[in-house]
Order: C-alpha cells, then structure tokens, then sequence
C-alpha cells in the first residue's frame, strides 16, 4: 500500500526544532510527517554540541543550582536590547521546563543538567554564574534506530563519539573519555553532542509512528482561504502535493546560506557561515509569499571563524572560542590595537567585528588577528588541534612581534606596545581597558585547567616565536524569519494568525534578540517546538 498522502501535522525540516514538533504532536494522536530536504536527518543541530539551555529547568535542582521564573525573565529582559517581546520570552521561560519533561517523560530523551557551565553574561541580573540552565543529554545508541542509524547527519567539526561535559567547554574540569571507552563507544556506535540529541528525537519520532522522508524538498505551500493546508515538495521523482488537515509546521532552520537573504536582511558582514548548507531559507521564503509578517530578521547566532586550508575538516574552517580566551593571546585590528573583552561569548564578541569606523566608513575591527605567543602553541595547539611541532598552515608566524606585524600589515610599533601594556596589566592581574576575565563566563572558556581563576584568561605574550590567526565573521545560523505568537502560530502582515501555519528553530526564533548562555539556540527553538506540535493537534487548549 503506498504511504497516505494526507497527515494531520506536516513539519518541513528534521532538527530539534522539526523532531520535537513531530514527536509532540504524534504524541497527541496526530498524524504527523517531517519532510526533510538533506538526504539525512538531523540538519545543522546533529552538528552541534547538543546543549539545551533552559532555565528553570526541573534537573538544576541534581546539582544544586537553584533559578526562578522571576530571575530567568529578569535575565533575559537584560540581554533583550528593547527588541525582545516580554510576552514571547514568557512563553519560553514557562514552557521551557515543561518541554523538557515531556520529551524526557514521554520521549525518553535523557536529559542532565551540566553542572557549573555558566549563563553567557553571568553577571547581569538574574544571570547564573554557576551554571545549571545547561542540559545535555546521555549517549544515544544508534542501532536502535535500525535503518535510521546510517541516516542521521555527522558533524564535520569534532567526534560524535563524546559528550559535551567531556570537552573543555562542557566540564569544569576536562575528563575525556579512555581510548577503552572510545574503541566501546564506536564499537556500539554510541553517539552524543548533538547527533546524540537528534539520535533520542528521531527515536522518540519514530517510536510514536511519525513518517520521515528525506531528499523531500518543501517548495511551496498551499495557502486556502488564508489557511495553510499543505505543501507541494520536490523529490527526485519531482513534484508531489501533500495535504495537511491540521497544520504545516515550518522548522527548515535559518537562511545564511542564501547570500542575498544574508546581504537583505543581516546586519553586517558574514565570511561563511558553520551551519548545515542546506538551510537556504525556504521556510522564510514560503511564509513570506504567504504574506507572513517577519521578526529579528537582522539578528544571528553569531561566531567568529577562521579559515582553514582545504582538507582539514569538511567546511574548511574552524569556529575560534576556547583559542580566543585562553591566556597568552589577543585580539587586535589594524591599528596594532585591542579593540574588546576578547574572552566574552563567541555571539557578542562578533559585535565588536561589526562596529563601524565611522571615518573611513569601514568595519573597525575586520580583519582581526588573534596574537599569541610560543608558549601557548605548545600548550594549547590551534583551533582545537594539539601542536605537533610544525606550525599549523592557517598561522602567520614570525620571530619577533615586529616582524609579525610587518607581515599582517600592520604597525609594529603599535603592536610591540599593544603587548607591552597587556603584559603589564597581566602582572597587576587586571584588565583595565576591557574587564577581560572579570565574569564567570570568560574564567570557564580559557584555560581548561585553570576555570574559576583570573589566570584562567590572563596571561602575558612573552615567548617568541609569535603567531597571528585571522578572525572573521560567520554565524552557526541565523534566528530571523516569519513572526510568531506565543503560540508558535505565524502573523501576517495585518497581525492577523495566519491558519494551521507555525514556525520555530532557527526559521524564526522569537526570543532571538536574546542568547542566554550554552544550548541558547536549541532550548528556545524545542521550546516553540513543543508548543507549536500541542497547540496544532489541540493539546492544552
Ligand atoms: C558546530 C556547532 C555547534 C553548535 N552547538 C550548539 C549547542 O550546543 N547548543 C545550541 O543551542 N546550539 C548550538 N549550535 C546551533 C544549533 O545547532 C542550531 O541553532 C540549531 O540546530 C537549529 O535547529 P533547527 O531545528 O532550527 O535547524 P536545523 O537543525 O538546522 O534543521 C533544519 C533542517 O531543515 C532542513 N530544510 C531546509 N530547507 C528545507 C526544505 N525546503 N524542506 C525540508 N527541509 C528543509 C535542513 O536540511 C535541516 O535539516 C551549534 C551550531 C554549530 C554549527
């Protein structure tokens, strides 16, 4: 018998966002498809770290960490800028925990809380210096999945094989795993980071008998009596038109890799973006022929990159977090000069590649060069990878700070004494000009072995050789796209609901204006998920 071609619930696109939609409201009853356009499941979310961020989540409390509804919204109105709608990070701070039980309880995800990993801006009011909003999740075993195991997306950027909590980003203390339990995990094809996360989705998914077809392109929708009722898809059959008795659900993430999306809409520069490639934006380019309204269209879920030399990993460059922080190394422009707290999240130090110089009527701060010297080569490597007693290929090295500068085309003078000035703030312990290490959040992301400390940061450029690695911009998605309630449903133009049409994950993240701290992306974007998926079959009501 061929499938039906009718569902109750249609969701384009198979992230978090997409799964946990599906799985919410198959859960319900429904009779739910995702539609995915990549010939594998899981979009740039099996990508990612799998950290989920939520506040007031109900497993703080195994760690002794303790939030409030009052504290998470007094946190995220911080970060909001004006632009941030209370009533739709209400809705988030509310479902949030909520989410997280039902696809525990419900899905089986096995969900923890990560312990000490702090908010991304731990000191403004209500922030979480100690960490607690952080959720990851436990290995996932793959063949579980019988014939999905092989089709879930693998991240080009670390192995699948660890948890978060096992890196320097993710532990307080890094505790990788043994090359016993490396060997087990491959043996068993134990998956975590994100493709663990899809991994528990997609189970869930499938355990509640949801239809997932891959290389099945959502093209456009079928949009009657101002209603959405279907969507005609491209395969490589070609075109077929599926119909929906309750609701299309858009999740096919943002739209960075469409550059004149990115050129209309972005507020500033993006070299290349981290994220999935198929993520086009054909779900803001759907609800925008619908007559959808749109919201935070100039926003991003920014990261500063590094180019790499071919065949180093599949993207050809490396996201710069941990490198940017640790001790020994600075950011500076142009000028020889520093230009910002170079140890704060990888989200807003992007803002500071954006400032203009209003003068020239240029970017002030692009290029950007991280410095550092030979001590940290050797202690640290680069971009994630151990020295191996050559120079990595992406570097420019040189004996001399002069002679660095000569080669990057900048002042010499200005950067001999841009290093002079820091060593000498290193030796009072201080960050006069830029408060570098002053939050909890710059003292975890430096040295992994010195988190908590001011050491952790701060550390003078000595040892020569010295190396410099150019920074840009790139994005890990973007988070605007149709506006939504807070119900997930999309507005149109009039600010009227657009019928059986909801959008969440990255095509049109509401609380966008905002990044809370680690998993900010994905704990906001399964949070509308699941309202989307209940409130379209009915649920709660
Ligand atoms: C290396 C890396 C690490 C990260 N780590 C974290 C982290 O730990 N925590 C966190 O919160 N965020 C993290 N992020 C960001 C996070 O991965 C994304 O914000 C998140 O995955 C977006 O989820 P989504 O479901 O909206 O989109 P995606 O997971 O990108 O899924 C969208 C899917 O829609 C599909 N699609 C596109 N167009 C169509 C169409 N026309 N029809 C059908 N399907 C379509 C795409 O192929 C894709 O599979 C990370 C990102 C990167 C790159």
């Amino acid at each position: 018998m061929s499938e039906p071609e009718t569902y109750d619930v249609i969701v384009l696109g198979s992230g978090a966002a997409g799964l946990t939609a599906a799985f919410t409201a198959a859960h319900e009853g429904a009779r739910v498809a995702v539609l995915e356009k990549n010939d594998r499941v899981g979009g740039t979310t099996a990508w990612s770290g799998g950290h989920v961020w939520i506040p007031n989540n109900p497993y703080m409390q195994d760690i002794g960490a303790k939030d409030s509804v009052d504290d998470a919204m007094t946190y995220l109105m911080s970060l909001g800028r004006g632009i941030l709608d209370e009533r739709l990070a209400r809705a988030f701070v509310d479902a949030g925990p909520k989410m997280v039980r039902a696809l525990a309880d419900d899905g089986g995800v096995a969900f923890f809380a990560v312990p000490g990993l702090p908010d991304y801006h731990p000191s403004n009011p209500g922030g979480k210096p100690d960490g607690g909003r952080t959720l990851g999740q436990e290995l996932f075993p793959f063949p579980t999945l019988g014939e999905w195991q092989d089709k879930v997306e693998v991240t080009p950027y670390y192995s699948p094989y660890l948890r978060m909590d096992e890196t320097a980003i993710g532990c307080a203390v890094p505790k990788a795993p043994t090359d016993e339990e490396k060997a087990h995990r491959e043996a068993e094809d134990l998956r975590g980071m994100g493709g663990g996360l899809v991994g528990h989705l997609l189970n869930a998914c499938l355990r509640v008998g949801v239809t997932i077809e891959v290389s099945t392109a959502a093209h456009d929708l079928i949009i009657e009596n101002g209603r959405a009722t279907g969507v005609v898809v491209e395969t490589t059959d070609g075109r077929r038109t599926l119909h929906a008795t309750r609701a299309v659900i858009l999740a096919t993430g943002g739209f960075e890799w469409n550059e004149e999306y990115r050129t209309a809409f972005l507020r500033g520069h993006v070299t290349k973006p981290a994220s999935i490639p198929t993520n086009t934006g054909d779900g803001l380019r759907m609800a925008m022929r619908a007559g959808a309204a749109l919201q935070n269209m100039r926003e991003a879920w920014w990261i500063p990159i590094t180019e790499l030399p071919e065949g180093i990993n599949a993207m050809n460059l490396e996201m710069i977090n941990g490198d940017r922080t640790r001790p020994r190394s600075i950011m500076v422009n142009r000028t020889g000069r520093r230009f910002t707290n170079e140890a704060v999240s990888y989200n807003s130090v992007v803002g500071a590649f954006h400032q203009e110089d209003v003068t020239a009527f240029r970017y002030a701060n692009l290029p950007a060069w991280l410095i550092f010297d030979h001590t940290y080569l050797t202690t640290y490597g680069s971009t994630g990878r151990p020295y191996t007693g050559t120079t990595p290929p992406w570097l420019v090295e040189a004996p001399t700070l002069r002679d660095l500068a000569l080669a990057l085309g900048i002042p010499g003078d200005k950067l001999e004494r841009t290093v002079e000035q820091w060593n000498a703030n290193v030796a009072a312990g201080k960050d006069p000009h830029f408060g570098r290490g002053e939050s909890a959040h710059d003292r975890w992301w430096g040295d992994p072995y010195k988190k908590g400390s001011i050491e952790g940061t701060l550390g003078p450029i000595t040892d020569g050789p010295f190396y410099a690695m150019e920074l840009t911009a790139g994005v890990i998605g973007t988070k605007g796209g149709p506006k939504v309630d807070e119900h997930a449903r999309v507005i149109d133009l009039d600010g009227d609901v657009i019928g059986g049409l909801y959008a969440a994950g990255n095509v049109s993240s509401p609380t966008g204006a905002s990044y809370g701290g680690p998993g900010g992306t994905l704990g906001p974007g399964m949070t509308f998920a699941w309202i989307a998926g209940r409130h379209a079959v009915g649920a709660g009501r």
